[in-house]
């Protein structure tokens, strides 16, 4: 019932402020401080997202939690702690981790991410769903991101924390992420109640871009207009960030998105080896198929004239083909 959420929220924010505490005060906390800070997160992120620490022992949290008597098998259900085997007690879920807290929209704690403090799998350990944590529905930092976004009514879509966390303090505000699962239409459909605008900005490597390529078509089922806020080859937001400044990431990735349709070109384009004629050929027609699905004539003849000029194709036979699929579409 509605007991079992509010205690199992309490339970989060006790944990995350036990977590967090670890992490800023005690020597045990000090590897993953270091490596945070290694990272380039500021005392001031670690604060504004409550960035902990679990530490290594098997029971840290499990004896917190009973000390202050909560009950064990809700704490389990809540993804916080789980059963022995041989059921003779709890041990914490998380241990030797970075520590995330997750919010719902309602700024409550609702689960946490942790993430090893180095290599190792799995990188990241995300709390199971539970009564209170939808993985298909919640977004991670949407609680912080919301008025930016309804104020803008653009959203940024990122990958992974780190990401949202360093854009926040480059200044993107509106930025947010899906937790170890791809964009849902639950998602989009909580984002578009919200904004107009989704600007995608995946990792620059390949998992990234077909994630990005893949994500597109349910923003837009959900009636957002789709930007792609492109990263150079392999790197992610939080890597340009770090290498480049926060200044260089608005000016030359996030203020400079190119159209879904642009960006399903590119995409295309890398498929084909255009120093070949066979090449060439193939990608024109796949890039004619991509441009045919445009409902707007003006919008198709603007793709089109571009490939005419790239490739030095006539207008009129893009066209017709264009047209050709068009009628197959249908
Ligand atoms: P970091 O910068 O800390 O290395 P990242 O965000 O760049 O992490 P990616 O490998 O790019 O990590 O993955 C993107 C996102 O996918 C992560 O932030 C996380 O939400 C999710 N993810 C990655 N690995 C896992 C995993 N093993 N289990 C669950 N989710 C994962
Ligand atoms: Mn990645
Ligand atoms: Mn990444
Ligand atoms: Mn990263």
């Amino acid at each position: 019932g509605n007991g079992d959420r509010d205690k199992l929220i309490q339970a989060h924010e006790l944990a995350a402020k036990l977590y967090h505490y670890l992490l800023m005060n005690t020597t045990h906390g000090q590897p993953a401080l270091k490596y945070l800070r290694d990272r380039g997160v500021t005392d001031k992120q670690i604060d504004q997202f409550q960035i902990g620490y679990a530490p290594p022992e098997w029971d840290t949290l499990a004896r917190f939690l009973e000390k202050r008597e909560f009950d064990n098998a809700l704490m389990e259900k809540g993804g916080l702690l789980i059963g022995k085997q041989d059921k003779s007690g709890y041990i914490d879920r998380f241990r030797d981790r970075v520590m995330f807290p997750i919010w719902n929209r309602d700024g409550k704690m609702i689960a946490f991410a942790g993430r090893m403090l180095g290599e190792g799998q799995p990188k990241y350990l995300n709390s199971p769903e539970t009564m209170l944590f939808n993985k298909s529905r919640n977004l991670y930092n949407f609680h912080h991101a919301r008025a930016a976004l309804r104020k803008s009514r653009r959203v940024v879509l990122f990958e992974g924390y780190m990401d949202v966390i360093k854009a926040w303090s480059s200044g993107v505000t509106n930025g947010v992420a899906s937790m170890g699962t791809s964009l849902t239409e639950e998602h989009a459909a909580v984002l578009q109640r919200n904004a107009d605008d989704a600007v995608l900005c995946y990792d620059g490597d390949n998992a990234g871009q077909a994630a990005a390529l893949k994500t597109i078509p349910i923003l837009e089922k959900a009636g957002l207009r789709v930007q792609v806020a492109m990263l150079p080859k392999g790197m992610d937001p939080d890597e340009f960030i770090e290498q480049n400044g926060a200044h260089a990431f608005m000016r030359d990735i996030i203020e400079h998105p190119v159209s879904a349709t642009k960006f399903k070109l590119l995409y295309a384009k890398k498929n084909h080896i255009l120093l070949e004629e066979e090449g060439q050929k193939n990608y024109l027609l796949e890039a004619v198929r991509i441009i045919a699905v445009l409902d707007s004539p003006t919008e198709r003849e603007f793709y089109l004239k571009e490939l005419s000029r790239e490739f030095d194709m006539s207008l009129d036979s893009l066209k017709q083909d264009c047209f050709a699929q068009r009628q197959q579409l249908q």
